[in-house]
């Protein structure tokens, strides 16, 4: 994520009231379990960064979407398909799903019963679900989706434009167009068809399946192989100049809103996509998807470049004259390594994506002919405000300088100290052990020591957390 130098909007904390109990206390009495043990799954990931996302007694491996969405009636009908399986004695599970109605559910086949509960659908099955089995939920549902009006950025969630809709948003969006267990420690599989009016694109994560048309709607179909976080899922249709290519055996498909100029400053950023992963390939490890991509959107309440996986969104503000923006691309497309391919389990850890990604803008700055990334580390070490802490930085501020440039500062301290070879050796190991999966800061840091064989915990809590200006190594 890069924000275009708009302050995050300020917001309260939601407050978990209906789910404390299950969350809180997974006590027979609060949470309604069984003499054998089997009782509801929870309502909440835990994480305060999110409250009331995600859920808990269930591990989804596959979302299989098949949503049709008509522009001018700003109406989607959906049905999701969700392989899962119990983590615990199941009785019953919630899925999270922001507006829209639901009509039927059923699990393995058989109607279950379903109820919602402000951004909440709670499933019960018909028979209950011993951990360890795999389940498939079915969810019918359909309504006018709607935007995300508190999140940490602005706008976000399913925003109706001029000739379509954009879902994005970080760090929830999902919920807002298909039922979900929204929060990144829980990725999967997806199969998305989008079907709308024919003549206008339906754009989405993965390799590009078939088209049909029939009857005046044209269905796009994508595959994420992959594992995603639900938040990396987008979904945009609209007025788009389509090009589908191939870069390095893999399909690549770029999408730039017919409203911008033709050979502009965004086409001619997105055209840069395959130079660039392969630049940062050079330095990460092997690209980590079987697609690439990028969608250059016009509407302005998108203030930001998001990483979403395989094909990154990026808001009209980077592109305002006609020169290309390898900047922006650059760090969204080194997200696809970091908090994409390796995902954070909290969100307390968002530097974990976004230092390394601040980071990857310097190497390319260095790689372009521009300031080294030694010099950026020094006028970025000179400016920067000791008291906020890269990790844990509370959700006001998780999308702040610290998360962002003190993380940078803290890459760059670790490469200095453990010297070059080193450093990409760790950065190499993580993106390969770790690839698909989730991590924490403490997985970072016993890697780090782990492939240099030196003790680093004392360096990286200095750089990342301390509050006062570490030593220049
Ligand atoms: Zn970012």
């Amino acid at each position: 994520m890069v924000l275009t130098g708009r302050t995050p909007r300020r917001h309260r904390l939601a407050i978990v009231t209906a789910f404390t109990c299950a969350v809180a206390l997974g006590a027979a009495g609060c949470t309604g379990a069984d003499n054998d043990g089997f009782r509801p799954g929870a309502a909440d990931a835990g994480d305060p960064y999110v409250p009331g996302r995600g859920n808990g007694g269930y591990d989804v491996t596959h979302y299989g979407l098949d949503v049709r969405y008509d522009p001018t009636a700003d109406r989607l009908t959906g049905r999701a398909a969700i392989t899962a399986t119990a983590t615990q004695d199941l009785s019953r599970f919630n899925l999270d799903l922001a507006g829209l109605d639901v009509g039927a559910v059923t699990v393995d086949q058989a109607r279950a019963e379903h109820r919602r509960d402000a951004s909440e659908l709670v499933v019960t099955p018909r028979d209950r679900l011993p951990r360890g089995r795999q389940f498939t939920v079915v969810v019918d549902y359909q309504g006018v989706p709607s935007a995300v009006t508190d999140g940490a950025l602005g706008s976000g969630g399913f925003l109706h434009t001029d000739d379509g809709a954009i879902a994005l948003g970080q760090p929830d969006s999902a919920a807002t167009w298909f039922p979900v267990n929204d929060h990144p420690s829980d990725k999967a599989s997806y199969d998305i068809a989008v079907t709308v009016p024919d003549g206008l694109a339906a754009l989405s994560n993965g390799v590009p399946g078939p088209r049909s048309s029939a009857d005046g709607w044209t269905t796009w179909r994508w595959s994420e192989r992959t594992p995603m976080a639900s938040y990396l899922s987008t979904l945009v249709i609209g007025n788009y100049r389509v090009v589908d290519g191939n870069h390095a055996g893999r399909p690549i498909v770029t999408a730039v809103a017919a409203s911008l100029p033709a050979t502009g400053g965004a086409a001619g950023s997105l055209a840069r996509t395959g130079e660039i992963a392969d630049f940062l390939a050079s330095r990460f490890g092997p690209y980590p998807f079987d697609s690439y991509g990028g969608i250059a959107v016009a509407d302005d309440r998108i203030s930001y470049a998001l990483e979403t996986q395989s094909r990154p969104v990026y808001g009209p503000a980077f592109f305002t004259d006609d020169r290309p923006n390898p900047g922006v691309v650059t760090h969204e497309l080194a997200h696809q390594w970091f908090g994409d391919s390796v995902s954070l389990s909290r969100w307390g850890d968002i530097w974990l994506n976004e230092g390394f990604a601040s980071y990857a803008e310097w190497l390319w700055e260095e790689h372009d002919g521009g300031r080294t990334a030694q010099r950026n580390f020094e006028l970025q070490y000179a400016v920067t405000d000791w008291s906020q802490p890269s990790v844990e930085p509370g959700r006001e501020r998780m999308f702040g300088t610290a998360v962002y440039k003190r993380g940078a500062l803290a890459v760059h301290a670790l490469r200095r100290t453990v010297g070059d070879d080193t450093f990409f050796r760790i950065l190499r190991t993580w993106t390969t052990e770790r690839a698909g999966g989730n991590a924490t800061t403490a997985d970072f840091v016993a890697l780090a020591e782990r492939v240099s064989n030196r003790q680093l915990r004392p360096l990286l809590d200095a750089w990342l957390v301390g509050g006062t200006a570490p030593t220049l190594p």
